[in-house]
């Protein structure tokens, strides 16, 4: 982004980054999280989930600035961002993925079993 002039903590300021994670099965196709998205991260995946929709999938990793609007806006609540840790942080980064991996997998399993039935 350029300023037309410079904000004077610009050197202070952090850009927040964000990874997204999308649970393929509730996606109905709307196109609502890639039309908003105001640093355009996502796109629709040539593949098809089982209902039959292409489903969001992320353009470039390192571009979503985790400001959670595609989270606010999903009707079917099949998307969200979690903020990337700091590796700063003492939180043990790896360990923090992999929670957020199996509950995404969870849930794509708990939403497949329910439209099988
Ligand atoms: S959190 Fe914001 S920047 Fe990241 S994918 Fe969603 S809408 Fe785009
Ligand atoms: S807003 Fe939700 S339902 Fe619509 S395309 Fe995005 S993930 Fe799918």
């Amino acid at each position: 982004m350029k300023y037309w002039r410079t904000p004077l903590d610009l050197d202070r300021v952090k850009i927040p980054r964000g990874t997204v994670h999308i649970i393929i099965e509730r996606c109905k196709g709307c196109s609502f999280c890639i039309e908003y998205c105001p640093k355009d991260v996502l796109a629709f995946s040539e593949d098809y989930n089982r209902k039959g929709y292409h489903y969001p999938k992320v353009l470039e990793t390192g571009l979503c600035v985790n400001c959670n609007l595609c989270e606010m806006i999903c009707p079917d609540f099949a998307i969200f961002s979690l903020p990337e840790p700091d590796p700063a942080d003492s939180v043990d980064a790896p360990q923090a993925a992999a929670a957020i991996e199996g509950a995404v997998e969870s849930a794509q399993r708990s939403t497949a079993g329910s439209s099988a039935n």
